[in-house]
């Protein structure tokens, strides 16, 4: 392949401006690059965040998209040989040197790189990654249901590591979307009792057909203290009642990279007892091999909505509003 060969991909110009259509010049692999040719790309909520603009653009035009299912064409190693078929998340590098690497945090990295922010993603035919940053996938799902594990799936299995969740607890999953939906099946593999309040009837529906013991309102609280909670939505309010309804020395995790705010609560009555709040930040390669090989173990297989590349809009707009029924994803 060479530079003068283009490639389609739907590109974003300026916030709120629908995504365009583009023909971009083949990314050629540099030195510990791999191209990867895209086969399916899962819309995540992260991308609505960068297109609507509550995560400021950094370059642009900006190819969105990374939960990448992909196989290697160019840049091919021993270990990642030609065809290898790999996924590529969010955490798209790390400078490996900084305080937080060497403590072996490397989600908290001063220099990361981002998929489809800081660098191009995979709304498109072809896209450049750093071949240390891909997970060869296991064969047993293919592309279309394996794109949206890459990331709601990996950052909602973070968020039941960061809770402390241990087998057999009780947790509350607050909002259910892509993440939550894929968070249940390994709380229900830990033999979790598992309590779900959301709005929206469908995900409510969705909630119990996958094991709930209990689903409420998105204001209704589970009749029983819960050992953990995960929020979803970006909602400050949301991580208060969440709070409201974990037992002394519960734990709170917030999985969103945005929140409107905090509103203000009662110390005394809702965290004191050594109940605690913490925030999911990004991903490290060790919760990506882990949750890929255990999504394969149990068969995580989610219900998607495919789209073909030139309607990256409308898969934007379904996630928005919330129409489409389990993740959305982009077929090059
Ligand atoms: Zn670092
Ligand atoms: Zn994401």
């Amino acid at each position: 392949m060479s530079n003068d060969l283009l490639m389609r991909a739907m590109v974003l110009d300026k916030a709120r401006q629908p995504l365009r259509a583009a023909e971009l010049p083949d990314p050629e692999p540099g030195p510990g690059q791999v191209l990867i040719t895209v086969h399916a790309c899962g819309v995540c909520r992260t991308d609505l965040h960068i297109f609507e603009g509550d995560l400021p653009l950094i370059h642009q035009p900006l190819t969105l998209g990374h939960q990448i299912v992909g196989e290697v064409i160019e840049g091919a190693t021993s270990e990642l040989p030609a065809g290898t078929r790999v996924g590529v998340s969010w955490i798209g590098g790390t400078d490996g040197t900084c305080p937080f690497c060497l403590r072996h945090e490397e989600n908290l990295c001063d220099n990361p790189t981002f998929t489809g922010y800081t660098i191009n993603g995979g709304y498109a035919e072809y896209a450049l990654v750093r071949s240390d940053f891909v997970f060869p996938l296991p064969g047993t799902l293919d592309n279309t249901h394996i794109a949206p594990l890459l990331c709601a799936g990996i950052i909602g299995f973070r968020s039941l590591r960061v809770a402390g969740t241990q087998p057999g607890e009780r947790v509350g999953l607050f909002g259910f979307g892509a993440s939550a939906s894929q968070a249940i099946e390994v709380l229900r593999h830990w033999n979790c009792d598992v309590f779900v309040s959301t709005r929206g009837e469908n995900h409510r529906k969705q909630a119990e057909s996958l094991g709930a013991k209990w689903v409420g309102a998105e204001n209704d609280k589970p009749p029983v203290p819960l050992d953990r909670a995960i929020t979803f939505a970006p909602s400050g309010a949301v991580v208060v009642s969440a709070l409201s309804s974990l037992r002394k020395g519960g734990i709170v995790a917030i999985n969103a990279i945005h929140l409107d705010q905090m509103p203000a609560f009662d110390y005394d009555k809702l965290l004191w007892g050594e109940r605690q709040i913490r925030s999911v930040a990004n991903m490290t390669r060790q919760d990506a091999r882990d949750y890929l090989q255990l999504a394969a173990e149990i068969n995580i297989k989610p219900q998607v909505n495919i789209f073909p590349l030139d309607q990256a809009n409308q898969a934007l707009q379904a996630v928005k509003n919330e129409t489409a029924n389990g993740p959305c994803v982009i077929l090059p």
